[in-house]
C-alpha cells in the first residue's frame, strides 16, 4: 500500500501519544491519532490522587536510578526533553506548577484534568487530528518497514507509525495491553508485564482490625526466602486485606516478582526507626516507671495509635489490664521486639485493576533509544509505559512518557 498523505500515525492519546503527535504536528507533519477510548488522556485524569505528579526535579542520574536497570535506555531520551523541558512546557501553556517534598513537581493548581486538557488542546491547535473511539487492531508491515494499520476494519497508511498504547494496569482508562500483542506481531519480544506499584496481601487475620490506619515516619523491610532485599522509609496504609501506601509500592516490585516465582516473602516494620533497641528500651522503662498505676492499655496509647493498640496487646499477649509497673522485662523486651520489627507474611499481591503501572513490556534493547525507532521494523516507534521501563512513584514514569513520546515525535517528524 502507497501511503500518499505523508502522514505520521500516532496510535494511543495517553501522555506518550499527546506528547508524539503535537511534537510531530508541531514541526509540520500532518498527523492522525488513533484513540480506542471516546476520549484521550484518561489515565492522566487520575493520576497523583487527582493532582497529577507529573515529573520530578532529581538530577538526572537519581532521576534513572529510580527506574532500575531500565534507567540507561532512558538517559538519550531525558537528555533532548527532562523535567525542565516539560515544566516549560506546561507553564508557557498556562499551568504553572508546584514542586513539593522529595522534588515532586505537580500542577499548581492541582488539577490533574487540566493536565489533560493543556495537551488535548495543544495538540489540536499543532494541527493533529483525532479519531477517538477507534481501536486499533493491526499494524501493516511490508519487507520490515511500517506501511499503515487497521482500526475499525479500516485500513490507515502511514510510513512513521508511533505506537503508544500504554500497559495493562488500570484497564478502564483504555491500557488494556493491546500493545503487547501489536508488537509480538512484528516480531518484538515482550518482557512478560506485571502488575507494579501495587499494595501486598496478607493473611487476613494478620491485618485484622487495621484497616484504614494510616503509618507515618515509619520503616519497612521486604525479606525474600528470609534474606532482606530491600528498605523503604515513610508512609504506610493497611487496607482489610493487606498493607499498601507509598513504602509498600516501593517495595512492591520486587515482591510481585518474587511471589509469582513462589518464593517466600515477608515484610517487616520498625515502627519507631529513629529509636535503636537500646534508646527504645530506655523510652520503655521510663514510660512503665512514670505511669506505673495506669493499664498496659493506656500506657501504649502513648506509644502507637488507637487503632493499633488492641493488636499489639493481642500479638505481645499482655492482658490490656495489665499493670505497667508490674511488667515483667520478658514482656517488655517482646513488647520492644515487636515495635522493631513487627511482620507480616506476604501471600499475594494487588490486580492490574489497582497497579498504578506495568512492569515488563518491549525489551528496550529492541529499540533505539536516542530515537525510539523499533530495530525489527523500519518506521515504528514505541514509547511510553508500553516499553519495559518503570519507576518508582514520584513524577518519574509521567516524564518517561513524556520524554520518550517526545523522541519519538520529534524523529518521526523528521524522516519524510
Ligand atoms: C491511578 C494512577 C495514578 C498514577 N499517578 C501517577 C503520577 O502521579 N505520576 C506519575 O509519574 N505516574 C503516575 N501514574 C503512571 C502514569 O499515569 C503512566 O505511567 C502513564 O500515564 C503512561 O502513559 P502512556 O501514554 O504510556 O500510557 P497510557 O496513559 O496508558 O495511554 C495509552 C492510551 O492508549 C490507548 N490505547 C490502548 N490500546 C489502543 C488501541 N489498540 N488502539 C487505540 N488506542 C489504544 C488507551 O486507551 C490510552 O488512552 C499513575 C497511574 C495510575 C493508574
Amino acid at each position: 500500500m502507497k501511503d500518499e498523505s505523508g502522514q505520521v500515525i500516532v496510535i494511543g492519546g495517553g501522555a506518550a501519544g499527546l506528547m508524539a503527535a503535537g511534537t510531530a504536528a508541531a514541526s509540520g507533519r500532518k498527523v492522525l491519532l488513533l484513540e480506542k477510548m471516546e476520549t484521550p488522556a484518561r489515565k492522566i485524569r487520575i493520576t497523583g490522587k487527582g493532582r497529577c505528579n507529573l515529573s520530578n526535579s532529581a538530577e538526572l542520574v537519581e532521576f534513572m536510578s529510580h527506574f532500575g536497570k531500565s534507567g540507561k535506555f532512558l538517559r538519550q531520551s531525558f537528555q533532548q526533553f527532562f523535567s525542565g523541558e516539560l515544566v516549560d512546557f506546561f507553564q508557557s501553556r498556562g499551568l504553572p506548577v508546584q514542586h513539593e517534598r522529595g522534588g515532586r513537581i505537580f500542577p499548581a493548581a492541582n488539577d490533574a484534568p487540566a493536565v489533560a486538557r493543556v495537551l488535548i488542546d495543544w495538540a489540536k491547535d499543532c494541527g493533529v487530528e483525532f479519531h477517538t473511539g477507534e481501536r486499533v487492531s493491526r499494524l501493516l508491515i511490508h519487507d520490515s518497514e511500517i506501511r499503515g494499520v487497521v482500526a475499525g476494519g479500516r485500513e490507515y497508511s502511514a510510513r512513521q507509525v508511533i505506537l503508544a498504547t500504554g500497559g495493562r494496569s488500570y484497564p478502564r482508562t483504555g491500557s488494556t495491553g493491546d500493545g503487547y500483542r501489536l508488537a509480538e506481531q512484528c516480531g518484538h519480544t515482550v518482557i512478560a508485564p506485571r502488575p507494579a506499584l501495587v499494595s501486598l496481601k496478607t493473611a487476613k487475620e494478620q491485618v485484622r482490625g487495621l484497616a484504614k490506619l494510616n503509618l507515618r515516619n515509619i520503616s519497612a523491610r521486604l525479606y525474600i526466602n528470609g534474606s532482606r532485599k530491600a528498605q523503604a522509609f515513610g508512609e504506610l496504609t493497611f487496607s482489610g486485606t493487606g498493607i499498601g501506601g507509598p513504602i509498600i509500592l516501593t517495595l512492591s516490585t520486587l515482591a510481585v516478582d518474587a511471589i509469582r516465582e513462589k518464593q517466600r516473602v515477608a515484610v517487616h516494620l520498625d515502627l519507631k526507626p529513629a529509636l535503636d533497641d537500646r534508646k527504645l528500651d530506655a523510652r520503655l522503662l521510663r514510660d512503665l516507671e512514670s505511669r506505673a498505676k495506669e493499664p498496659m492499655e493506656s500506657v501504649l496509647r502513648g506509644l502507637l495509635p488507637q487503632k493499633m493498640v488492641p493488636y499489639c496487646l493481642r500479638e505481645v499477649e499482655i492482658a490490656p489490664e495489665q499493670i505497667a509497673g508490674q511488667l515483667s522485662a520478658k514482656l517488655r523486651k517482646r513488647l520492644r521486639t515487636w515495635l522493631k520489627d513487627l511482620r507480616f507474611d506476604i501471600i499475594g499481591h494487588g490486580s492490574w485493576e489497582e497497579a498504578i503501572v506495568t512492569a515488563g513490556g518491549v525489551k528496550t534493547s529492541e529499540v533505539n533509544p536516542k530515537t525510539m525507532e523499533s530495530k525489527r521494523v523500519k518506521g515504528l516507534y514505541i514509547a511510553g509505559e508500553l516499553l519495559d521501563i518503570q519507576a518508582d512513584t514520584g513524577g518519574y514514569n509521567l516524564q518517561a512518557a513524556f520524554s520518550t513520546g517526545w523522541v519519538a515525535g520529534q524523529a518521526a517528524a523528521r524522516v519524510l
